[in-house]
């Protein structure tokens, strides 16, 4: 069974995740609860800390 992905909901983190999640880990959502946008992503996932 494939399940779905899409990319994280924290709009500085380009991980995938299952759909059925809305973040791929605890500091992406804190980040994006506290309107943290725009600030690197802490969740520490190799495909993340290569910033542009
Ligand atoms: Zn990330
Ligand atoms: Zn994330």
């Amino acid at each position: 069974m494939n399940e779905a992905t899409k990319t994280c909901d924290h709009d500085g983190c380009g991980c995938r995740i299952p759909v059925s999640r809305d973040y791929c880990s605890e500091s992406c959502r804190m980040a994006a609860e506290s309107q943290n946008v725009g600030g690197a992503c802490e969740c520490s996932h190799a495909h993340c800390q290569q910033r542009h």
